[in-house]
Parts: structure tokens; sequence; C-alpha cells
């Protein structure tokens, strides 16, 4: 076999999206499109806000020169001047341009941060359920995710986390709101996650950062918290993007921000530099960075999601579904109803429902729903999870 034998197995493991992505083609080309109901994929079908658009368009059309050069490899001092004079109102503190790296995507943050900061061997904890390329990001720089455990509201479970420190310890990843349970962890949480790692870090002898990916972070309803990790905690790696909250996830543009007080910091960032170069991203798309500093306190319409999440949350409640309410993002994770949640995955098929398998995100006996969809999807689906919800009781 010419590829690896790891990428492989890697691609065996994470193909849970993509076996549901080619099972929804087959089931379109029988039934017709609007016949499936596929809420299997978290690609936002709502449109990036006008205002950003209009900003595309006046960086396209700057007749200035230079618009389309190399420049520093950290991006624009301009946008991530602006970026961190939006955020230190919620990170209670001083933020510059100095203190944020613009990337592609989240994504792209996530793995020059992993790359700056792990040696080999390295452990990165990761909650489980998590967003399944955390487990390759990792690998990718020579780290080892180690799984933790939540309860079963999916919130954090400090013991399992306390008993999951070693001595190669490097970072711990939280992700809030989260993909795939819409989970928000509240201010007391992050403070109680703080506490620990500092605890940690005083025993280790050095610091152990705690980096919250956030791409979901404006996405939240019913005006609840979320409370940003650099108000409680020094070694802080605050990673997010706007793939969500404006909709633009194919014009990968997100950042990374350290905390001025963390240890190594200044070191740490011109790690992040580097990496973004040698990592081949080099920096991120000019384009989509001079139109995002024109729109840092833009957002999509938030109100829309909620909506759809509240009806599909009640609907599957009434039902008898087992679901934890989410407060953010646009996921819901409920139990399924068959110990083997492979098994009800396939049955909502044949009702020509798509959904992701729990194990996907390293929690088998559930099934992960998006409900970026429009809304006619998620009504059709209905009639599909009451039938399959019958069968399994039957079972
Ligand atoms: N982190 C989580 C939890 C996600 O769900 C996603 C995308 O779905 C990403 C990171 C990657 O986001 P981006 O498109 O900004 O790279």
């Amino acid at each position: 076999m010419a590829i690896s034998k790891k990428i492989s197995e890697f691609m065996d493991q994470s193909s849970w999206i993509r076996r549901m992505f080619e099972e929804g083609i087959r089931l379109k080309r029988e039934h017709g499109e609007e016949n499936v109901f596929d809420l299997s994929l978290g690609n936002p079908v709502v449109e990036p806000p006008g205002a950003l658009k209009q900003a595309l368009v006046e960086a396209a059309q700057d007749p200035s020169p230079g618009r389309h050069r190399y420049m520093p490899n950290a991006g624009y001092p301009e946008v991530r001047a602006a970026v961190a004079e939006a955020l230190a109102p919620e990170c209670k503190i001083e933020l510059t341009a100095n203190d944020v790296v613009m990337t592609c995507g989240a994504a792209g943050g996530l793995n020059i941060a992993l790359k700056a900061i792990l040696d080999p061997g390295d452990e990165v904890l990761v909650f489980t359920p998590y967003f399944v390329e955390y487990l390759f990001y990792v690998d990718n720089h020579g780290g080892k995710a180690v799984p933790v455990g939540t309860y079963d509201d999916f919130t954090l479970n400090f013991k399992k986390l306390a008993a999951a420190f070693t001595r190669r310890t490097k970072a711990v990843i939280i992700n809030s709101p989260n993909n795939p349970t819409g989970v928000v962890y509240s201010p007391a949480s992050i403070q109680e996650l703080a506490n620990l790692l500092k605890a940690q870090s005083e025993k280790q002898g050095r610091a152990i950062y705690l980096i919250s990916d956030d791409p979901y972070k404006k996405i939240v309803f019913d005006g609840v918290e979320t409370p940003n990790i650099c108000r409680y905690y020094d070694h802080s790696i605050y990673i997010s993007s706007h793939s969500k909250d404006l909709a633009v996830p194919g014009e990968r543009i997100g950042f990374v921000v350290v905390h001025p007080r963390c240890e190594d910091g200044e070191n740490l960032m011109a790690g992040l530099v580097f990496c973004n170069r040698v990592l081949g991203f080099v920096n991120a798309p000019a384009l989509i960075q001079r139109a995002v500093q024109k729109v840092q306190h833009v957002t999509v319409n938030v109100e829309d999601y909620q909506r759809k999440r509240d009806f599909l949350y009640e609907e599957l409640s009434q039902m008898g579904y087992s679901v934890v309410r989410p407060q953010g993002a646009f996921y819901l994770f409920p139990q399924s109803p068959l110990a083997d949640e492979v098994e009800f995955v396939r049955l909502l098929a044949t009702h020509r429902v798509l959904a992701v398998p729990g194990r996907g995100f390293g929690l088998p006996g559930y099934f992960r729903l998006s409900y970026c969809v429009p809304d006619a999807v998620i009504e059709g689906a209905i009639p599909g999870f009451e039938k399959a919800l019958r069968s399994a009781n039957i079972k």
C-alpha cells in the first residue's frame, strides 16, 4: 500500500461523517433530494451578513498598491489590533495586536498552537465527546490526545480531569459552545478548571496551557454567558474563527490570542508566527482579513438558530428521546434508543434521516444532529425520528 498505515487507519477512524455523506448521496439519488433529511453536516446554510459582503467588495476594489502581497506572517497589524480591541472587554485584560495571530480558521490556529508547544510524546487532554479532528491535530505535532470523560449532561468532570494529569500533560483543550453537544461551560466551571490548572502547573513546576477552541462563541441562546478563558487563567491560548459567526468557513479566517501574562508568552507568540509560516499557511488570506477587520461586532442571525434549536429539541423530547438542551452552536447530541447507536443511525437512514454516530466523537451510545440546515429539512425529518424510535422500542 502506498499511503502510510497510520493515515489509512486515521481515515477509517474519522470516516463517519463521510460515510453519512455518501449514504446521503445514494439516498438522494434514489428518493429525490427533497425527500432526504440530512442532519449530518456542520456546514451552515445561512448566508454571511451583508456588512461582511460589503467589506469584502471594498477590500477587493481597494486600488492601493500591494494589497495582495506577502505580509507579516502574523497577519496585518491593523486587523490584529481590531481583533484585540473587540476581545479585550470579555477577557478583562489589555490586549494589543502583539497578542494576536491571524490564522487559516480555528483549525489553522489549533495546528500552529499545538506545533508550537508540543514535544514528542506530550499529552493533551480532551473531553469526550470531542471534535474528532483534535486527535489528528495533536498527532500531527507528535503529541498524544488523552480523552477525559464528562458528566451525563456533558459538563466538565473535574474528578476525572484531575486523575488524567501526568508529567507529560502539556495542555487541556476545551470547546464551548461545544461540538457535538451544544453545551456551554459556566463561569463557575471555567473558574474551577483554572484553579485545577494552576495547582497542576505549580505541581509540575511549569505552565500547563489551557486551549479554548471557540468558533461557536457568538452562537449562544437565552442570553447565556460564554466566559472567555483569558479572564480566569494566565496560561491561556484562545482560538476562534469567523467560520460560524460570519458564516464564511470556506474563506478560512480565524485567530489565536495568547494571554499577555502567559508563561514564556513572547516566545510562544514568536513560535506561533513561525509555525504559521512553516506549516505552509504562511499567513491568513489577505482579502478576508481586511474584510473581518471592519465587522468584528457583526454576527449572523443567532435567533434563527435558536428557533431551530427550540423546534427540534421540543419535538425530540416530546417523542421520548433523551437529549440535553443545547445552549449554543447548532448541534444536538441525543442518546441513542438502541445500545448500538450505529444500528440506530442505520435505522434512521431507512427513514431517510441522516445523523452521525456518537463514536465519531469518541462517545458511543449517542448520535449527533446538525440543525444548521433549512427549516424544511428539520421539519421533514420529524416523521422519520418518530418511526425510528417506534421501531427501536419494539426491538
Ligand atoms: N473546532 C470545532 C469544535 C469545530 O466544530 C470546527 C468546525 O466545524 C473547527 C474547530 C474548525 O473551524 P474552522 O472552520 O474555523 O477551521
